[in-house]
């Protein structure tokens, strides 16, 4: 049977508004930006979003554009955004934007994925993100939550984040790629996680084959009541470790996002 990939989607959208929103999402929400989103990308790769929000702020205060970004010596970078993952290549290739975005893109932050992976430390997850969230064209940002997801849904069977880019671009239908990585991004760091997907209390329990997931077992009776889905409690009382099915690991392509 194949996985019902309309019915999930409404069902999350649903669930969606009582999670965090990503914090690239955030900022193009509320800058509109194309800049601020890369630089905002850049800092998020391997950085919990609440680390990526403070040095994003502490950045933008000083930095409104690239001709600003470029009077910074990469020194003060690592200071400004310490301690986002990977500070120190990060402060490096946000200290070459400048020059690259001017003599390659007149100044510009590029539109398609093929001139932004031009760029230093931006690869095809950053590019496709930047894509779809910045300036809302279509792209299917696939990071390691939308790798593993789509994977232990059934949805695709592949082996890299990249591979399952090109078998969502052939399959997962367009009016869903813009929002698809917000969604399971948010999806996977409430409920659907890497390592105790919650699935007692997901909307999607009866339609997820749960393929790579081992169900937690059942609480002994009258031992734990069962809280409420969204609960710190519920987040942590039930756990159902993966075991995976395939090597589903972390992209290690780029520097890049989320
Ligand atoms: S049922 Fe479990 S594995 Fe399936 S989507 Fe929900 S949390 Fe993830």
């Amino acid at each position: 049977m194949s996985f019902p990939i309309d019915e999930a989607v409404a069902r999350l959208r649903k669930e969606a508004a009582s999670w965090q929103a990503p914090i690239v999402d955030l900022i193009a929400a509320q800058t509109e930006d194309p800049f601020k989103v890369l630089a905002a990308t850049i800092l998020s790769a391997r950085t919990k979003d609440e680390v990526t929000a403070a040095a994003a702020r502490r950045l933008f205060a000083r930095v409104e554009n690239a001709e600003a970004l470029a009077r910074l010596s990469v020194a003060e970078l690592e200071q400004l955004i310490y301690p986002v993952g990977f500070f120190r290549s990060k402060a490096k290739y946000l200290a070459e934007l400048p020059t690259a975005l001017a003599r390659d893109f007149g100044g510009k932050v590029p539109e398609t994925v093929e001139e932004l992976i031009r760029l230093p430390g931006v690869g095809r997850k950053t590019a496709n993100l930047v894509v779809a969230v910045a300036f809302k064209k279509p792209a299917i940002c696939v990071d390691t939550h939308v790798h593993r997801i789509m994977n232990l849904w059934g949805y695709v069977e592949t082996e890299t984040p990249l591979d399952t880019e090109m078998a969502l671009r052939a399959k997962l239908p367009e009016q869903y790629w813009l929002e698809i990585n917000s969604l399971l991004v948010a999806f996977g760091q409430a409920l659907c996680k890497p390592r105790f997907p919650h699935c007692d209390g997901c909307p999607l329990a009866d339609i997820c084959p749960r393929l790579s997931v081992t169900p937690r077992k059942p609480p002994v009776a009258g031992a734990v009541q069962k809280a409420p889905f969204g609960s710190a409690q519920g987040a942590f009382a039930h756990k159902c470790p993966e075991r995976s099915r395939r090597a589903v690991s972390e992209p290690a392509e780029e520097l890049s996002l989320l």
